[in-house]
């Protein structure tokens, strides 16, 4: 197959790009993104990120210039702290134009999309807030977008080593964490680096850290997949989550919560938290995405595939695991403890103790998916505040993983000595909730309880063996939701179609140009 040229690729994605933002499609296509060489550049053609709807088109640059080429700036805002307080996300659920809603980090996520030698996309396109497409694998609630509420995890510090200062008006990003994990975890700054030596794209957020470092840290990260951070800091407040209101009144939660990388998926943040890089440098662009390079079709994000997620990884990737295992290492710690473990997490490598490394050595083709029964029963889980959520396939069976998960913490939690310096701990029942309802509805609230359920049931464990305040708490989610509304249907393909463009939609939302057939 040849290959197209720059000019080609240019012409075509603008074909594109006019068909997708046609006033017939604004009720589905909130922004049309890519990335091109910047004309204006001195260095003649760096990478500039794009993006377009139907009022407008504008240029971003990283230092936060928006150059508008046509219309109005279809990007009104980046400020991360849009729509807080939490009052007033309530009160504009939407539907929103991209003119009443924030992109924070705009460029910087955008342009790490692109930065893929061959998985980046052509063009990316994004989802209104209220588009509802079930037939592609769409939900009542939806998260991937740029925008500032799909894209708003919660952040949470607590315990040994972190200042008590309650809530703050703050923000971070998701990048932020693995370097932060690592730098609890006694990982010296010098290390934070990737394999090639260079920085990480997140920071370790000292400015919350205080104290003398522990000589032998024990740091507990935890995800609560998809847990919105308006709703975790109000019910917190409210009295409904007794464990997340304890670990914020020992430490710090941040108002603005923690900004995903673009798109606001699972496995890309999942990723992106794990190893402190972007996609563009760790390599997993999406939860569905497609590879020029080997012609494959990637699905990262599946119960069949999660224990391969360290295939997909870039070469320069080093994950949290290896960095943390490197540092106990020299430290001269005893060679029988455990360094890292990663509790129902796909993004693994380098962890001593993981789940995903039991289903790869059970040999089990199907992986995660192959398990089922060999999970504890749903149905007698005594953190499950509502039978009647087991109707849904999906909170089911993630009723069943995270009861599974919490008996791996306890396990790999025994004494404070034999205790992993790292331990992540996934779940997975939030993002079920917030999936099947949408946020603030009742099944995504049950779903948060039931975590903090977990969450407590843990705690009291560490309060009986009296060592809770030894430990660190850091606790995030990949991403946040957004309900959208069942009347805005359709699909953006036609459009595509009519163009008589050969093309992939993987998504749908990444639109690969492909060459033309040979004749
Ligand atoms: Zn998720």
């Amino acid at each position: 197959m040849s290959t197209l040229s720059a000019a080609q690729v240019s012409a075509r994605r603008e074909s594109l790009v006019t068909a997708l933002i046609s006033p017939d499609l604004a009720s589905i296509v909130d922004l049309v993104v890519w990335v091109e060489a910047d004309a204006d550049d001195v260095t003649g053609g760096a990478p500039v990120a794009m993006a377009a709807s139907q009022v407008g088109r504008v240029r971003l640059h990283t230092d936060g210039r928006h150059q508008v080429l046509e219309g109005l700036d279809p990007i009104a805002s980046e400020d991360p702290m849009a729509f807080l307080p939490y009052d007033r996300e309530c009160d504009s659920p939407g539907p929103r134009t991209s003119r009443d809603n924030a992109y924070p980090y705009a460029a910087l996520r955008i342009l790490s999309l692109f930065a893929d030698p061959s998985r980046s996309p052509d063009l990316a396109v994004m989802h209104t807030p209220a588009h509802f497409f079930p037939e592609q694998g769409g939900h009542v609630g939806e998260h991937g977008s740029l925008d500032v509420i799909q894209s708003r995890a919660p952040l949470l510090l607590s315990g040994r080593g972190v200042p008590a200062r309650g809530i703050v008006d703050a923000h971070a990003r998701l990048v932020d964490v693995g370097p932060t994990l690592a730098t609890l975890a006694g990982v010296p700054e010098t290390d934070l680096r990737d394999t090639g030596g260079d920085l990480l794209d997140g920071r370790a957020l000292t400015a919350y850290l205080g104290g003398e470092p522990p000589a032998a840290p024990k740091v507990i990260g935890i995800l609560w997949d998809g847990a919105h951070c308006g709703e975790l800091l109000h019910l917190a407040a409210s009295g409904e989550l007794p464990g997340i209101a304890r670990l914020i009144d020992a430490g710090v939660a941040l108002r603005g919560g923690a900004v995903a990388d673009f798109p606001s998926v699972t496995l890309t943040n999942h990723t992106s938290i794990l190893t402190g890089l972007g996609p563009g440098r760790h390599g997993v662009l999406g939860n569905v995405f497609y590879d020029r390079a080997t012609g494959e079709r990637v699905v990262p994000n599946n119960s069949e595939t999660w224990h391969r997620s360290a295939e997909w990884l870039r070469p320069a990737v080093r994950t949290v695991f290896e960095m943390v295992n490197s540092a106990v290492t020299a430290r001269g710690s005893r060679a029988d403890l455990l360094r890292s473990a990663c509790v129902n997490e796909a993004v693994d490598r380098g962890a001593d103790y993981s789940t995903m490394a039991m289903i790869r050595d059970s040999g089990i083709a199907s992986g995660a998916a192959g398990l089922g029964d060999q999970l504890p029963a749903a149905d007698i889980s005594a953190h499950l505040h509502n039978s009647a959520h087991l109707g849904d396939a999906y909170y089911s069976w993630a009723t069943q993983v995270d009861d599974l998960g919490l008996a791996q913490m306890r396990q790999l939690w025994g004494s404070l000595e034999s205790a992993p310096t790292l331990t992540w701990w996934a779940n997975v029942v939030s993002d079920a909730g917030h999936h099947a309802g949408g946020p603030r509805s009742d099944i995504a609230r049950d779903s948060l309880r039931d975590c903090d359920s977990r969450l407590r049931s843990f705690l009291e464990h560490l309060d009986t063996l009296g060592i809770t305040d030894q430990v660190t708490f850091l606790l995030t989610a990949d991403h946040g939701f957004e309900k959208s509304d069942p009347t805005v249907t359709g699909t953006w393909r036609p459009a595509l179609e009519a163009q008589a463009i050969p093309f992939r939609d993987e998504g749908p939302g990444f639109i690969y140009l492909l060459p033309d057939p040979q004749t």
